[in-house]
């Protein structure tokens, strides 16, 4: 088994290729769960629902969210009501929000609604939240503190970042399974994800650095960032707030107790021979998953970089 943490889009489309190496039942997706949000009264996991999504082949290609072929009646409905519309909930995507949120109130955890929904998509890989526990990003902007989701979608990553936490953390538990997972797999990948806001929040719970310590020589992460900046969305500023380096080496650095082996784009190559005289291993390969090809490419390199088995 291949345990894979993750967040959303770039994690997204690193799980696509991992499914298209390994057998859907051979991963296990440990997915960031500190961009949860209530809205309209209902329970939104967006990084849970990016991987089941592209799981069951619901994903859409061309926002790299949500469900393709998406409809918004229901949010231009609600704009007319008056309530709040600057958090894109599609018509599809609202289904699958009210059922998680009916089995919560019926009593549920994250993890149990998740495993039904996963598995009436028909997917068959075991897709894990984080934490059961309410775990919530918190960004430290000039004008207070606000959500992951108010940043980043209502207003568009534009706040100056003085800090992160996640709100929750410290008094909660990783979900059942994950720290199994951590120690029981094959090797542990660490998605191309933003490492402050999304593997960050996996990373805070407790317990999980120390597994990951403990695998150290299987686990590898790949680069998010490429050409020293990211390749997407605002994973530079958020890794400038929290004091790293916007470079392969401020990923290494930020994942540097526990990790393996890094792989980074051939963009970056010369920084990579940095990184290898501090003893890590470096794969360099071309890590912008543009096509399938890119994709699977990528991720057999990965299974290879944590040591993982001979046919990736
Ligand atoms: P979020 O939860 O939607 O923010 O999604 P993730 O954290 O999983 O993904 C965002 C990160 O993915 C950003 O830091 C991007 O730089 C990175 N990313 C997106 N696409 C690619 C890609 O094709 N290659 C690499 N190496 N990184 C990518």
């Amino acid at each position: 088994m291949i345990a894979v943490l993750t967040g959303g889009t770039g994690g997204a489309k690193f799980v696509e290729g991992l499914a298209r190496v390994v057998a859907q039942e051979e991963l296990v997706v440990i997915v960031n769960t500190g961009d949860d949000h209530r809205w309209w009264g209902l329970q939104v996991s967006p990084d849970v629902d990016s991987i089941v999504y592209v799981l069951g082949g619901w994903l859409s290609a061309e926002r790299g969210w949500g469900v393709a072929g998406e409809t918004f009646h229901c949010l231009q409905t609600m704009r007319k009501l008056g309530e709040p519309a600057w958090f894109s909930v599609g018509d599809r995507d609202l289904a699958v929000h009210l059922l998680r949120s009916r089995l919560m109130a019926e009593g549920q955890t994250l993890t149990q609604a998740t495993v039904e929904i996963a598995a009436r998509m028909g997917v068959r890989t075991l897709v894990l939240p984080m934490s059961d526990a309410r775990v919530e990003t918190r960004v430290m902007t000039p004008g207070g503190e606000i959500s992951f989701e108010e940043y980043f979608v209502q207003r568009r990553f534009r706040d100056e970042v003085k800090a992160v936490r996640f709100d929750g953390a410290d008094a909660s538990v990783a979900a059942p399974g994950v720290l199994e997972a951590i120690r029981a797999a094959e090797v542990v990948l660490v998605a191309p994800s933003n490492p402050v806001t999304s593997i960050g929040p996996i990373l805070a719970m407790p317990g999980v650095r120390k597994a990951l310590r403990e695998r150290r020589e299987r686990v590898a992460a790949v680069s998010p960032i490429v050409g020293g900046a990211a390749v997407s969305g605002p994973a530079g500023a958020l890794m400038a707030a929290c004091g790293l380096e916007v470079s392969v080496a401020g990923v290494a650095a930020a994942y540097g107790d526990f990790l393996g082996a890094l792989v980074i784009d051939v963009r970056d190559a010369e920084a990579g021979e940095s990184l290898r005289r501090t003893g890590l291993r470096v794969e360099c390969v071309n890590t912008l998953m543009r096509s399938q090809e890119d994709k699977t490419e990528l991720a057999r390199a990965a299974i290879r970089a944590a040591g993982g088995r001979k046919q990736a």
